[in-house]
């Protein structure tokens, strides 16, 4: 993307319709650029607060749904709102991040903008919104909607003592819920394990994997 304007011509094929206008003239006006970038397994989206020859830079995933880029998008825009106001005084996700974060979305909110499923769990996750949004399992289960196809198994798809993998090859067995998370026996070294609902695991199936551990 240029180091000049941003014209939303890029922007507006990850973003639901209609929400490109309403972020371009935010980044003109705070003179913050946006990168776009390749998939990283470790962050949706970042800001980097630049230095005295380099403007401040916010990037987000390219492969996103367009309802996980903008929540991460306004979550990166409410960092260099903050950033811009209090430079490093205040804590990365302290209470002026959420409020930026709150008032930057407010307008997303209003009816007709996004489908009902995530203007409510959005509106939801924002009365307190946490450092992460996967870590919200109702926002992210109804982002995850979006999300195109995949072969995919979450491990609340699977029946309780089922067996499971993981790409890692470590084998374990479900157990009980616990609150939130699924309490599991690593079967290779007998240990406990808690498991996110929306945790993607491989079913175990014995008689094409030969042997049990
Ligand atoms: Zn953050």
């Amino acid at each position: 993307m240029s180091r000049n304007k941003l014209t939303g011509d890029s922007l507006s094929a990850c973003l639901p319709a209609g929400c490109s206008p309403m972020v371009v003239p935010w980044f003109n006006q705070h003179h913050v650029m946006l990168w776009i970038t390749r998939t990283r397994r470790s962050k949706l989206g970042d800001f980097r607060s630049g230095s005295p020859s380099r403007p401040p830079v916010i990037s987000v995933n390219h492969s996103l749904n367009p309802y996980s880029f903008l929540i991460t998008l306004l979550h990166e825009m409410a960092h260099a709102e903050v950033f811009l106001k209090y430079k490093r005084h205040v804590q990365p996700h302290g209470v002026q991040w959420k409020d930026a974060y709150r008032r930057l979305s407010l307008p997303f909110l209003a009816h007709g903008i996004l489908p009902d499923d995530i203007r409510g769990a959005f509106g939801n996750y924002l009365i307190n919104p946490a450092a992460s949004s996967t870590s919200d399992v109702n926002l992210a289960a109804v982002l995850r909607r979006y999300d195109p196809p995949r072969d995919v198994t979450l491990i609340s798809e699977l029946p309780e003592a089922a067996v499971f993998a993981l790409p890692d090859g470590r084998v374990f067995r479900k157990g009980d819920k616990l609150r939130k998370r699924y309490k599991c026996e690593c079967l290779n070294n007998k240990r406990i394990y808690l498991f996110s609902p929306l945790a993607e695991i491989i079913p175990f199936n014995p008689e094409q994997s030969g042997t049990i551990v």
